[in-house]
């Protein structure tokens, strides 16, 4: 089996002590050489200078494709194309076109009345100035909005016509998930690559509030396995031992990509990359 290419999800730090972290994590996953690096724009539209001082920082410094996370919410069309004219300008061409969460307690996305309206018109609206390579959100399980799954992919489907070339998905646990997934996409007439999101789990109280949240359904036997680790203190072991099994699924299945979400942390990912053979490569050591 060959090693898939790899990339890495990182959110902007918002004090000192998370901007070292950050930096930190970057100095060891940068090695591996992922095909592009991406940063988080906070629900809410909150992060907006923390995410592009971010990115940019990080295009200057590691070399690395680096690709900004963008949302419709609480910005007009202008701010929002504001903004990627301003990355174009710095140099990077790689957006995640997204529609958003709201910020929290507000009670579900509402367009600004002079932003747009969903992420199909964002994706074409980028798109359209031919400055961008741009990826979207996908949603194994489906996403809590989402009348079916069916009127789910076929939303994908309308996304990646208005002129995204990849999908990014939601995290989930089972291989399976992700497969029957991959299996309606392609029955739907998607043709561009879906890859997998994959979460390491740093933390197994946060990662279940947190799926709750966004529609990841939490196999029992996950959930008495962490019980049991956390009792014995190894729930990084566990960690490590399920990713690297989840992503070994998923490449014996054909997938040749894999996208980490890091939580701006780089132990388990970097472990999990290290089993599925991707290790640093020299030339790209020095470089972060
Ligand atoms: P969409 O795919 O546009 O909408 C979600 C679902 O709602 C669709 O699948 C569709 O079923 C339905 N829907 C929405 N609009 C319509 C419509 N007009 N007509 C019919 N159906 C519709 N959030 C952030 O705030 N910042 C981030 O940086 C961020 N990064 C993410 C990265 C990835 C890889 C993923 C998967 C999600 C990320 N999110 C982020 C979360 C994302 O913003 C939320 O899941 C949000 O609720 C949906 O955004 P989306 O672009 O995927 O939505």
């Amino acid at each position: 089996m060959t090693a898939p290419r790899i990339s890495f999800e990182f959110f902007p730090p918002q004090s000192l002590e998370a901007s070292f972290r950050l930096w930190d994590t970057v100095q060891v996953l940068a090695p591996m050489g992922p095909r592009f690096i991406s940063v988080t724009y906070g629900a809410g539209g909150t992060t907006r200078d923390l995410t592009h001082e971010a990115v940019t920082t990080l295009h200057k410094t590691t070399g690395l494709p680096v690709a900004a996370h963008l949302t419709c919410v609480n910005a007009t069309k202008e701010e929002t194309l504001n903004i990627a004219n301003a990355y174009a300008e710095a140099g990077i061409n790689q957006i995640v076109a997204l529609r958003g969460d709201p910020p929290k307690g507000s009670g579900g996305f509402k367009a600004h009345p002079e932003g747009f309206a969903d992420s199909c018109e964002l994706i074409s609206a980028l798109a359209d100035t031919g400055k961008f390579t741009l990826r979207v959100g996908a949603y194994p399980e489906k996403h809590p909005e989402a009348t079916d799954h069916k009127a789910d992919v076929e939303w994908l489907k309308r996304k990646l016509d208005a002129g995204a070339s990849e999908a990014l998905t939601q995290f989930f646990f089972e291989a399976e998930t992700f497969l029957r997934f991959r299996d309606a996409c392609a029955d739907a007439g998607i043709t561009a690559p879906i890859i997998p999101g994959i979460l390491p789990i740093e933390n197994w109280k946060g990662v279940k509030k947190f799926s709750a949240a966004c529609g990841t359904s939490i196999p029992a036997w996950l959930d008495d396995a962490f019980d049991k680790a956390l009792r014995d203190g190894r729930q990084d072991l566990l960690a490590t031992a399920l990713c690297t099994e989840l992503c070994d699924d998923l490449l014996r299945e054909g997938v040749e990509d894999l996208h980490f979400y890091t939580l701006n942390r780089p132990e388990l990912t970097r472990d999990v990359c290290h089993a599925i053979g991707v290790t640093p490569q020299v030339k790209l050591q020095n470089v972060a």
